[in-house]
């Protein structure tokens, strides 16, 4: 796999990226703009699917669920999947660079972490489909002749995948990998901010020769536009979304009508715990990279940290000494902290900055805007930022920031660290830091959350169950719970 430079061009310079509709890319009506976040400069423009081409994709995908792929045997489906993974790598250059001019995320991150997943997950889903076996259940029966029932899985049908900004191509293969292994036709909409990696995929999906129908690509904004089309749809038999939890309430509504099967992975205000008698060293770069990683725009990220007060005042001057020498700047420099996504996320992001210091916070180190004297000042860069003092109902507290802050609160006893992390609407992720076993599986296993990690953060195995608790979503994705969801069991009983 070659690594991109800069010189390496954006895949889409200047052209209108399509969608992709049973088989046939569409360029039609209605475009938008895909902005370059290091700099505001315009890379491409979008075709935005309005309703009508919403409905041709949808249509295509049921015409699809009719045709070759249905009596594709699944070592046949999973071949596919290995080689839309072999194409992945093959033009891994090419994604690395889309995701980067997409997000302005650092070229460190694209190759090490967004586009290798995006391939792992084909290969970990082809693996775990094939492997996949089934329950059979022998009965008796009144005559004594007995029964046996076993289960068969059947595809859903037609999923509508919806996938956030944040690690566009990571979260859309998380979804489309296990749909496809299991026989679906997809629909897919990645957000409007980032299509370049899914319409880099699109291209993948017709060179491997994937039947038409079987992935269609939509693009387009959410509410009122071509992400509503989708998942209000008749015809979408099961919807997987990836992003905010009030987009997540918008969706389960317009769900309603049609009840489809629902997988929602949503947002978080996720804890580190971090004990006095934590490996201090660890405890710091782990909390660094789970507060900055992907500038705090990773659903795991770590916002509040509660340290036990004797470590306290020692942990907040490391973590903002650190802090405060990240190097800021575009993905091609070296730096460790790329733009956020947007001008309009940024905006977001600095009004916690400011609500912070009006809930009375004190601002350690950040809370502004880098400056560089250059074109990346047009662009949506923002400091690193560490926050004290807030009192715990304080919004900046409660409320998901998504940008690279922290705020830090000590603790004085286990029950009460355990009470302030669990003291959220969110549950999707926390860290704990400690060295005494005991402790890390008792605290661990009272954190009110889908993940927990002890003495590391986003460590992931495929296998595992993913997805959270209260408002951070419904349902578990990951290994055989994907399976399970982009499946229908049906059970077959055969009299003796
Ligand atoms: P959004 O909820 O704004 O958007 C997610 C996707 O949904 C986008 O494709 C968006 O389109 C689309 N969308 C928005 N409104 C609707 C609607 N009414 N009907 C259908 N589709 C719609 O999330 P962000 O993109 O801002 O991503 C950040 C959020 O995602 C954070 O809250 C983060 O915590 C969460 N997240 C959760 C993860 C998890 O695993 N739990 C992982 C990663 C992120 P468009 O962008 O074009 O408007």
């Amino acid at each position: 796999m070659r690594m991109p430079t800069e010189a390496d061009a954006y895949p889409f310079a200047d052209q209108q990226l399509p969608c992709l509709v049973g088989g046939e890319f569409v360029r039609q009506g209605r475009t938008f703009d895909n902005v370059n976040p290091v700099n505001g400069v315009v890379l491409a423009t979008v075709t935005e699917a309005d309703a009508a081409l919403v409905d041709r994709a949808v249509q295509a995908a049921r015409g699809a669920l009719r045709g070759p792929w249905a009596r594709l045997s699944t070592p046949e489906r999973c071949a596919l999947l290995r080689k839309v993974a072999e194409r992945i790598e093959q033009r891994f250059a090419e994604f690395v660079s889309a995701e980067i001019a997409d997000t302005g995320k650092t070229l460190q991150q694209a190759s090490s972490l967004d586009i290798p997943r995006g391939a792992a997950n084909f290969r970990a889903y082809a693996d775990l489909a094939l492997t996949r076996g089934s329950e059979c259940f022998e009965m008796g029966t009144p005559d004594g002749r007995g029964a046996l029932n076993y289960s068969v899985h059947k595809p859903v049908g037609v999923v509508a995948v919806i996938a956030p900004w944040n690690l566009p191509f990571l979260l859309m293969t998380w979804k489309v990998a296990p749909a496809l292994a299991c026989g679906n036709a997809v629909v897919a909409k990645p957000s409007e901010e980032t299509p370049s990696s899914a319409a880099l995929l699109a291209q993948v999906m017709q060179e491997v020769g994937m039947p038409p129908g079987v992935f269609n690509l939509v693009h387009g904004f959410g509410p009122r536009s071509t992400g509503e089309a989708l998942v209000s749809h008749p015809d979408v038999n099961a919807i997987a979304f990836t992003g905010e939890s009030a987009t997540g309430s918008a969706i389960m509504r317009g769900a309603a009508d049609s009840v489809k099967a629902l997988s929602f992975e949503l947002g978080g205000k996720n804890a580190a715990v971090v004990f006095a008698d934590a490996d201090f060293e660890a405890a710091v770069g782990g909390t660094m990279r789970s507060v900055f990683s992907n500038c705090g725009q990773v659903c795991l990220c770590s916002e509040r940290v509660y340290v036990e007060r004797p470590l306290f005042a020692r942990f907040v001057e490391a973590l903002a000494q650190r802090a405060r020498r990240l190097k800021i700047g575009g993905p091609y420099e070296g730096a460790d902290l790329g733009p956020l996504i947007s001008r309009a996320h940024r905006e977001k992001v600095l009004s916690y900055y400011r609500l912070a210091r009006e809930e009375h916070g004190e601002i350690v180190c950040g809370g502004g805007v880098p400056s560089f004297g250059d074109e990346r000042d047009r662009g949506a860069f923002i400091e690193p930022t560490v926050v004290c003092g807030l009192a715990e109902g304080s919004r900046c507290v409660k409320e998901e920031i998504f940008g690279p802050v922290c705020h830090l609160a000590p603790f004085d006893s286990e029950d009460e660290a355990v009470r302030l992390a669990n003291d959220t609407r969110y549950g999707l992720a926390a860290a704990v830091w400690t060295s005494n076993l005991q402790r890390a599986h008792r605290v661990a296993r009272q954190m009110e959350v889908g993940i927990a990690w002890v003495n590391d953060w986003y460590l992931r195995d495929l296998r595992t169950p993913f997805g959270g608790v209260k408002l951070s979503g419904i349902g578990r994705e990951g290994g055989a719970h994907s399976l399970a969801f982009f499946s229908e069991p049906m059970n077959i009983c055969v009299k003796l």
